[in-house]
């Protein structure tokens, strides 16, 4: 008779290495934590390393960072084959660097325009397809998109960001019906307003917006980034093994509508 997978094994990420691009701080930094705490280990990656090597240092042995700009589109072939080479195969593919830009449709230029997408799209893409390359040979493999309340609800002065977000949402379905029949699940989580830099500065010089973000949460407060770091563990981990092409919104309640 085969064992059934009990608690411990069947949300322990223990023997797998995780991707997370952005893990030197905010949401990237925490999703690393709750991933090493579930047994993983960890590749980080960003533009600056001083935020990567203390959070590696934070994180402990089995941490690791690179230095990678996922806009330099044409590098991320040669990150995945390093990181196997160095640590073995990816089992985990977190996309979670991201940026955003708060600006009146009006007055955002097709250059701001296009530098958002590029970020949150289309550096996605090319990374994922690096990955899953390997993964769909392999047979495994979990790929998760941080995406964004953004790509549901309108919210103003964020064009760019919903546009990029949204077709992440849409790229998710059709990855995860071309891939889940090798063994490959994709699926994505929608934080809503979480306590990093990025949200702080969405809020800054704009006092009611914090009132008006808090009026559409019926939690009434912010999340922490280890809320979405715990659902990224779920989402990577055995039990969720028959999830694929799901979008998880983790926002207090946010999504519900009103
Ligand atoms: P932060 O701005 O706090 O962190 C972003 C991280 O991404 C940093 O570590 C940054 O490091 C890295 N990064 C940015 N650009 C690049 C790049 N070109 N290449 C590699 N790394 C890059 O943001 P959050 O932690 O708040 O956001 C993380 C994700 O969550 C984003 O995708 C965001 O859209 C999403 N999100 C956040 C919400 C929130 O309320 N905070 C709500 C909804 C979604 P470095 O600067 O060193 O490159």
């Amino acid at each position: 008779m085969v064992d059934k997978p009990t608690h411990a094994t069947a949300f322990s990420l223990e023997g797998k290495l995780a991707l997370i691009t952005g893990g030197g701080s905010g949401i990237g930094f925490d999703i690393a934590r709750c991933m090493v705490q579930s047994g993983a280990n960890v590749v980080i990656t960003g533009r600056r390393e001083q935020p990567l090597q203390e959070a590696t240092e934070t994180l402990g042995d089995r941490a690791h960072f690179l230095v990678n700009d996922v806009t330099v589109r044409e590098s991320l072939d040669g990150l995945v084959e390093t990181i196997e080479a160095t640590y073995g195969p990816i089992d985990i593919l977190v996309n979670n660097a991201g940026i955003n830009m708060k600006k009146p449709a009006l007055e955002v230029s097709d250059e701001d325009f296009d530098r958002v997408v590029h970020t949150n799209l289309n550096s996605v893409f090319s990374l994922t397809r690096a990955c899953a390359q390997r993964m769909v040979d392999r047979g495994s493999g979990s790929i998760i998109m941080i995406s964004s309340m953004a790509a549901y609800y309108g919210i103003d002065r964020v064009a760019a960001y919903a546009a990029s977000k949204s077709a992440v949402e849409g790229m998710v379905k059709v990855l995860a019906s071309e891939w889940s029949g090798q063994g490959v699940r994709v699926n994505s989580i929608a934080p809503g307003f979480i306590e990093t830099a990025m949200s702080k500065t969405a809020m800054s010089g704009d006092p009611d917006r914090f009132a008006r973000a808090m009026r559409r949460t019926p939690m009434g407060k912010f999340g922490k980034p280890e809320d979405i770091g715990w659902a990224a563990v779920f989402l990577a981990s055995d039990a969720a093994r028959y999830i694929t092409g799901a979008s998880l919104p983790v926002d207090g309640g946010n999504s519900i509508g009103f």
